[in-house]
Formats: structure tokens, sequence, C-alpha cells
């Protein structure tokens, strides 16, 4: 019996779970572990940020889909790997062996120095995993904010997810409490936004920013939250209530204290087949693999590596030579706008409207019910 271990249950794992499930292998035992029974989308977020879509239904339930693929799922986070003796260690103390073994726990960000007092409210947008209890706090501090005030929200970060939290969250907070005046500021370390798409989802973006009454800021970097506001990389304050931080992903800490082969951001290692450089039977994918040539920190790549890695994982468990990956050239964003309606992006195509936005929403709930069972009322 080969001993088969995924650690982490983000969008690859689920298609290798998908994949088990479709085809069982009777040789090979798989153990997932997990820190939530839960997975988040990150497609449905900016619908759920934006109040549109209940938590739930952005969530890929990875229990049931454990279920289905007849493997053992441990809920506990993952905090050593010894690629060695071939064990991972648990935060609850258990230690669980493997043969072959994949890492797929997605990434977080650096968070912004705090110095001084009266330091403005801070919603971290990564990890995604723990994003909705960040998320609810806010909301709950902003429930008892006085009638008639003013408040400033300033968005670090103009990536894809930097400018679509932004839009969404601000919407919600105006739906929410519209006897406030919620003004908007985003900040941008580039002189664009969007560093990886082309001229016109760019201007889309720039558009639809300005629909939403928020102005941008290009060449700051926000690097520490100050008293009552963010001050960017020249000293500079922008005042702010509310900073929302969306600077780009780094791979989880722990994994410096790992043997993994690491790049300077954090992420792990890996050759063209998805296996970590220099470790025989040991893979990553998604946000946490260090591909070559680098790949945005994007949930498409995660889910377009998926079947792969399944392949790949059955083959590297059964003996078999591994197959190479190639990342597709160019892929399809969506972002949110907030306003019910969406832009589509891909390479220097851009189109925004309400159908891109029901466009979207009608991927999201198929992806999230490819791995979920019917709710039951
Ligand atoms: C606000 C926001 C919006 C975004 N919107 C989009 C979008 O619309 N489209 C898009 O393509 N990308 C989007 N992204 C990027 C996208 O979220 C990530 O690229 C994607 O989630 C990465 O997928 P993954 O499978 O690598 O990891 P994840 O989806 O992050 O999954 C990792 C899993 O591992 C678990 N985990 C973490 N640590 C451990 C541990 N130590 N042990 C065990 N389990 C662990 C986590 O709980 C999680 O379930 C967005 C990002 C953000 C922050």
């Amino acid at each position: 019996m080969q001993q088969l271990l995924l650690i982490g249950a983000g969008h690859a794992h689920a298609f290798v779970l998908e994949a088990f499930a479709k085809q069982p292998e009777p040789s090979i035992a798989i153990t997932v572990v997990s820190d939530s029974p839960l997975a988040a989308y990150s497609g449905s977020v900016p619908a759920w940020l934006a109040g549109e879509s209940t938590l739930r239904e952005t969530q890929i339930d990875v229990a049931a889909l454990c279920q289905r693929a007849n493997a053992r799922l441990i809920l506990s986070p993952a905090s050593t790997i010894n690629t060695q003796e071939r064990y991972v260690t648990l935060a609850n103390g258990e230690r669980v062996n493997f043969d072959v073994a994949s890492v797929n726990i997605g990434s977080t960000l650096a968070l912004p120095q705090q110095r001084g007092e009266n330091l403005p409210k801070l919603l971290a947008m990564r990890p995604l995993s723990s994003l909705h209890q960040r998320w609810q706090a806010l909301q709950n501090d902003i429930s008892r904010l006085p009638s008639g005030d003013t408040q400033r929200v300033v968005g670090v970060g103009g990536g894809a997810a930097g400018c679509e939290t932004l839009m969404s969250v601000l919407a919600q907070l105006r739906k929410q409490r519209p006897d406030i005046a919620w003004q908007g500021h985003l900040l941008s370390a580039a002189n664009a936004l969007l560093p990886s798409a082309g001229r016109l989802p760019r201007w889309l973006t720039r558009r639809a920013l300005s629909r939403a009454g928020i102005t941008v800021h290009f060449e700051q970097r926000g690097e520490a939250l100050t008293g009552g506001g963010v001050t960017t990389q020249d000293g500079k304050r922008i005042d702010a209530d509310i900073v929302l931080w969306a600077t780009g992903a780094v791979g989880q800490p722990w994994l410096a204290e790992t043997p993994l082969p690491l790049d300077q951001d954090n992420f792990i290692k890996v050759n063209d087949t998805l296996e970590v450089t220099g470790q025989p039977g040991f893979f990553a994918a998604g946000d946490c693999a260090a591909f070559t040539p680098a790949l945005p920190s994007a949930g498409v790549y995660a889910v377009r590596m998926g079947p792969h890695l399944a392949d790949n994982l059955r083959r590297a468990c059964l003996g078999e030579p591994l197959v190479n990956w190639q990342p597709p050239k160019r892929v399809l964003a969506l972002i949110g706008t907030g306003d019910g309606r969406a832009i589509a992006s891909r390479g220097s195509f851009g189109v925004a409207g309400k159908w891109v936005w029901q466009w979207k929403k009608r991927i999201d709930a198929r992806f999230i019910a490819r791995f979920n069972p019917p709710f039951e009322d």
C-alpha cells in the first residue's frame, strides 16, 4: 500500500480528490491534512464580500470530497515536514507518514508594520481561508460607528484582487451603512493597475474604480500603518480609517523551517512535473509552488495544475514516469466591480458589463457545485 499525503485542501487538491473518487486506486491510501473541513473558493469571494452570496456558497466541502475519494481527513494544519524520514508533523502533535506527498496550502501576505496609536482598522485579504473572520470583525466595528460619520477606506495593492475587493467591500459598506459618507482610495506601488493585464482591461478597471468614487494613487507603496493613516515608501501619510491590505502574495512562513527549496518569496521551487526540485516523490501546486517561468498567484493556475497533479501523483505512487505540465499562455480573469458588473480580461482583450458578472457567477457556481454535494434544506 502506498501512502499518499495531501497537505492543504486548496484548489489543486480538490481536483486530485475528484480524480481518485472517479478512478480509485486500491494500492493507494490517501490522507488529507487541512486546517478546515471547508475550503474557500477565491472566484466567489467578491460576490460574497459584496453581500450577493452566503459564505457557505463560496466554500468547497473538503470533508464530503474526502469521503467520495475514500480519503482519511485530519483536521489539523501541517507545521513541519521531514522529507528524509518522510513524515509531516501537525499542529495537534500528530505525525503522519507518507511515501508520496503534495503541498497545496495557498499563500499569505506580508502584513504592514504598525506604529503609534489611533491606527486605522486593518483588513488583510490573505490568507483567504480566514478572511471571513476578519471581515466579520470589521463589519461588527462598522455597525457601531455613529451616524453621519465620514470614513476613508484605503486599499493597498493595485493587482486584480486589490481592485476587486476594494470595490466589493465599498459597495457592501455603502449598502450596510448608507448614513455614513464612504470615501475610497487605492494605492498602487506601480505606475499602472493589474500588472499582467493588457491596456484595455486596465482602462476598464480604472473606469470602474472611478465610477465607484475611488481615487487611485500611483507609485505609492503602502508600507506601515501609523496614527490615522498609511505611510508610503517616501514617508508620505495617506489618511485612512480602514485599510484593505492586498499586497503581493508570499509563501507561508513555516515553510522556511522545512528542507524544501524556496524562492525569495518563500514559495516552493518545483520542476516541470510539479515535483519539488531535488525532492523525489514530493510535489507542490497552486500559489505555494514556484514554477519556472513564474506564474501570477491566481486560483486559475491552481485549477489548471489540479488534473495534471492528480495524474503525476498517481504515477509517482505506481512508480511510473512523470509527465511535464504546460502552463496556459493566457488565462481569463473575471473581475467583479461591486456594482453588478464585471470585467473580463484575457491578454489585451477586455470587456465589461452586467452580463460578464452574470457569466462569472455561473462559472463560479458550476465550479463549486462540481465538488460539493447538493445543499440540504
Ligand atoms: C480577495 C482575493 C480574491 C481573489 N480572487 C481571485 C479570482 O477571482 N480569480 C483567481 O484566479 N484568483 C483569485 N485570487 C487568488 C486566489 O485566491 C489564489 O491564487 C488561490 O486561492 C490559490 O489556490 P491554492 O489552491 O494554491 O490555495 P488556496 O485556495 O489558498 O487553498 C489552500 C488551502 O490550504 C489550507 N492550509 C493553509 N495552510 C495549511 C497548513 N499548514 N496545513 C494544512 N492546510 C493548510 C487553507 O486553509 C486552504 O484551504 C484572489 C485572492 C484574494 C486574496
